[in-house]
């Protein structure tokens, strides 16, 4: 008789509900992971998030093959073929428990309760976890019990309900019986994707340093330098949060440790905020299931008729617009498969506003190539840039990327790292070097929008929705 682990988005062994829970059992216990990579296609993943995956899912075989646990890998195309491979596993291995950690996007979800029927009928128990967020997914609710659609109070109560409940983690299991030997060790073959370079090193404690490092070092000055790109300002864990090699839990913990142990406040308090702004994007997505499915949060805004992608989407995506600060952040992406959270919100408005092309577009752009791409953020994080989201930017308030750029990289030397065609103007000109009838070096195109003109536009057709 068996409990099995079924691992998906929470690759670690610590803090981790779904196998604490399993190993309370006095029977065996293993664990599986499904690899889906049609799925993962259809969901955008990008090779840099693929190829992160499987490198976290074959270190987490040996984690847990300390532990005695061994993992096996499942190899189906899509969630809809996982159900039948998952119940063969159940039966060769006698398996009388199921658990997981739960998932909230669409597909995922319907996936689980097929699971959960079919599970259902052979008489394995299936035991769901709600890890995800610091708060249980779904427990921060208004005095009214709905749903929070605007951040501020929901990190209030957010706030408070961390400190009426002092959230703790969960125990890494001890260890079981034998290790399950090296020889044992399911590994997948690493050659599934072309990807760029890892940007951060592989591994559960890997993760875990560089969470303390950040803290440690530079989680102070967070308030101060995280909108500058050209300076390490932030704690670059998002791949590991995205992947569950970290959980939520971990980081308020080790934020609120750091605060305890003189550091300062405010610095890490802002920090800890976003982990606020994560978990509030991922009750959007729990209760607002229709913004995994394409729609806008804002109804209304599904009026809007953006213009047809063309060429001009294909400059903003391999970082050609002519707008040095967006062309930095593009080509970025494109290399390394991370951008920073100012040049997000840059590169998004200026995509949807100056542009005026659908959000949607660039949102699945984004995912296509994110080594962190995570569904309720990144929806999050787009319907906020295009005024169709929760909370989101008012609809006139459209960032100029040039004064962005002249603030956040006065030197310009992001856009030096990038740019290499700017690398020789000053940091004057380099912002906009074609203003005031400036020569263009050679190589680098003319803006492709009037920046002024294209705002002005993109006001008009939202204030039309008003009408
Ligand atoms: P830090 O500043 O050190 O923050 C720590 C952690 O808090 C991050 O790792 C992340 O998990 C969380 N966080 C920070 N800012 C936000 C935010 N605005 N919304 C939600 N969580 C946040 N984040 C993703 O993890 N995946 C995405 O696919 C994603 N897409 C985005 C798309 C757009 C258009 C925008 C505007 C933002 C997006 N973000 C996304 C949020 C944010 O840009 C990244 O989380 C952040 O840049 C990651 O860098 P970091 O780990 O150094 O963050």
């Amino acid at each position: 008789m068996t409990q099995l682990v079924w691992f998906r988005n929470d690759l670690r062994v610590a803090d981790n509900p779904a196998l604490t829970a399993a190993c309370e059992s006095s029977e065996a216990a293993r664990a599986c992971f499904i690899l889906t990579p049609d799925q993962w296609q259809e969901h955008d993943w990008s090779p840099a998030r693929v190829q992160f995956v499987i490198a976290h899912a074959n270190a987490l075989a040996e984690e847990l093959a300390r532990l005695g646990i061994p993992l096996s890998f499942i190899y189906a195309n899509r969630f809809d073929d996982s159900i039948e491979k998952l119940q063969s596993h159940c039966e060769e291995h006698k398996v009388t428990t199921l658990h997981f950690n739960e998932e909230y996007g669409v597909n995922e979800r319907k996936r689980d309760k097929a699971v959960k029927y079919r599970f259902d009928e052979l008489r394995i128990a299936v035991r769901k976890y709600r890890d995800q967020t610091v708060a249980p997914v779904g427990e921060i609710l208004t005095q009214q019990d709905e749903p929070y659609s605007v951040f501020t109070p929901f990190s209030r109560r957010w706030r408070s309900w961390i400190d009426e409940t002092h959230p703790g983690l969960f125990p890494v299991p001890k260890a079981r019986g034998n290790a399950v030997s090296p020889e044992q060790i399911d590994t997948i073959p690493d050659a599934f994707q072309d990807a760029p370079e890892p940007l951060v090193a592989t591994g559960e404690s890997a993760a875990h340093d560089r969470l303390e490092r950040f803290l440690d070092e530079r989680g102070g000055a967070y308030k101060e330098k995280r909108d500058f790109p050209a300076i390490d300002g932030t704690s670059l864990i998002s791949p590991y949060l995205a992947n569950g090699v970290l959980s939520g839990r971990q980081c308020l913990i080790a934020g609120r440790q750091a605060q305890g142990a003189g550091g300062n406040q405010e610095g890490l308090g802002t920090w800890i905020t976003e982990i606020a702004w994560r978990d509030f994007y991922i009750n959007i997505l729990y209760h607002y299931p229709r913004v995994s499915m394409h729609r806008a949060f804002k109804p209304e805004t599904e009026a809007l008729q953006w213009n047809t992608p063309g060429a001009k989407f294909e400059a903003w995506k391999t970082g050609n617009t002519g707008v040095p600060i967006v062309d930095a952040a593009m080509r970025q992406l494109n290399q390394t498969g991370w951008m920073h959270n100012r040049l997000r919100m840059v590169t998004a408005m200026y995509l949807t506003k100056n542009l005026f092309i659908d959000w949607r577009l660039g949102e699945a752009y984004f995912m296509s190539k994110l080594i962190d791409g995570f569904l309720a953020s990144n929806n999050g994080g787009w319907q906020w840039s295009a005024s169709t989201g929760t909370d989101a930017a008012p609809y006139f308030r459209v960032f100029n990327p040039v004064t962005q750029s002249e603030r956040f990289d006065p030197n310009g030397d992001f856009i030096r790292e990038w740019v290499p065609e700017l690398a020789r103007l000053d940091r004057k000109r380099i912002h906009d070097p074609g203003a005031k009838e400036g020569v263009i070096p050679k190589g680098y195109p003319r803006q492709i929008v009037d920046l002024k003109e294209s705002r002005k536009e993109a006001i008009a057709k939202f204030q039309e929705l008003k009408n």
